[in-house]
């Protein structure tokens, strides 16, 4: 249907060309078809030629607007893409990296550092007495300490470092190329970070700290990049037992067995 609407330039034309025809061939009587003067055909072949023409312009336009629509739909269609990649890999809340997606790097990583026999370090951090903020102050007073905490973290280490939301008010960072004492630094930097940060929404306004665990390979040996994590989450519960708003390093796999506890490396 929409084809016959698209080619009327072309049907008015050659209808009215043979329109001409029968009228010219009626305007000399007697005279048989064939017999319609040369002026006649010259008038019913312009008139077609003049809706060929129509026709050509008209083609031209329908095919420059479904150009356009084309490129409209594939423009829609990268936004949305670049949409729904954000949302598999980020978290809405504070727009870092995803736990699925820190797992996915730290494998890469990890396999990386055992091949080449290069170090690296995972800091868990986890916001101290962070059930108080959403008592006193309120669950959406809570979402913004967390960003807030968020773009702290991710400002404060390198750009090749990732910083992932954990779950919750725990938040874990992957330090490539970075041995343990290193990595206790970037931890107590972040540390500070956050006992400096003030929280504001402009009429509440608080403070808090946070409690990091660092476990770093080769050092403390992990199995796996699962285990190197498990590895700084034992530290963080030590950094947790010990009195928080601290740092602790992890105890190695090879030491575990004789049961210590994590050795505190700073406190504020
Ligand atoms: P600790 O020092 O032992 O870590 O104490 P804590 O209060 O920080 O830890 P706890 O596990 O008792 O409480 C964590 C709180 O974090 C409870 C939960 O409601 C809150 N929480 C988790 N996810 C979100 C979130 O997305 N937004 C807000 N506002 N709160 C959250
Ligand atoms: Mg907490
Ligand atoms: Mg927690």
């Amino acid at each position: 249907m929409a084809r016959i609407r698209e080619s009327w330039p072309t049907i008015v034309g050659v209808g009215l060309g043979v329109v001409t025809l029968l009228v010219t061939a009626g305007l000399v009587a007697g005279e048989t078809f064939v017999g319609i003067p040369m002026r006649g055909w010259v008038l019913a072949l312009l008139i077609a030629c003049v809706g060929l023409a129509g026709q050509l312009v008209l083609s031209g336009k329908v095919a420059l607007r479904r150009e356009r629509r084309l490129v409209y739909a594939a423009a829609e269609m990268r936004e949305l893409t670049g949409r729904l990649e954000r949302l598999a890999t980020t978290d809405a809340l504070t727009g870092l990296l995803n736990r699925r997606v820190f797992f996915e790097q730290l494998g890469i990583e990890f396999r990386r550092s055992i091949r080449y026999r290069h170090p690296l370090s995972v800091i868990m951090a986890d916001l101290d007495h962070f059930k108080d903020v959403n008592d006193r102050f309120g669950h959406p007073f809570g979402d913004l300490v967390l960003s807030v905490t968020a773009q702290a973290l991710r400002t404060s280490v390198r750009e090749s470092d990732i910083v992932s939301r954990y779950g919750g008010e725990e938040f874990v960072l992957m330090l490539p190329e970075t041995g343990r004492d290193e990595a206790l630094l970037v931890a107590e930097k972040l540390r500070l970070a956050i006992q400096r940060q003030e929280y504001t929404n402009g009429v509440t306004e608080t403070r808090i700290t946070i409690s990091l665990g660092v476990a770093t390979t080769p050092d403390c040996v992990p199995n796996d990049a699962e285990d190197l994590v498990r590895l700084a989450d034992d530290a963080l519960y030590a950094a947790k037992r010990g009195g928080r708003n601290r740092t602790s390093f992890a105890v190695s796999t090879r030491d575990a067995e004789q049961a210590k506890p994590g050795e505190v490396a700073s406190e504020g």
